[in-house]
């Protein structure tokens, strides 16, 4: 799965998801999460986001942004 770090904070751009083929974004006041569960794992997001916010979990240290993913993704909109 690819998770959205805090470099999406205040970003304000929605490029990533207009081009997500599942809708797998959901919207918190600041930023955005990815719900890891409906992720098929594309990538296309990833070179779509200008805050080059998005990330494959499998990266080291991107466990703490999966966690946040999973917990938010939970609680806000989909979008
Ligand atoms: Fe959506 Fe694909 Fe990005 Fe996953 S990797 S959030 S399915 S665009």
């Amino acid at each position: 799965t690819y998770v959205v770090t805090d470099a999406c904070i205040r970003c304000k751009y929605m490029d990533c998801v207009e081009v997500c083929p599942v809708d797998c974004f959901y919207e918190g006041e600041t930023m955005l999460v990815i719900n890891p569960n409906e992720c098929i794992d594309c990538g296309v997001c990833e070179p779509e986001c200008p805050a080059e916010a998005i990330l494959p979990d499998t990266e080291s240290g991107n466990e703490q942004w999966l966690e946040l993913n999973a917990t938010f993704s939970s609680q806000w909109p989909n979008i």
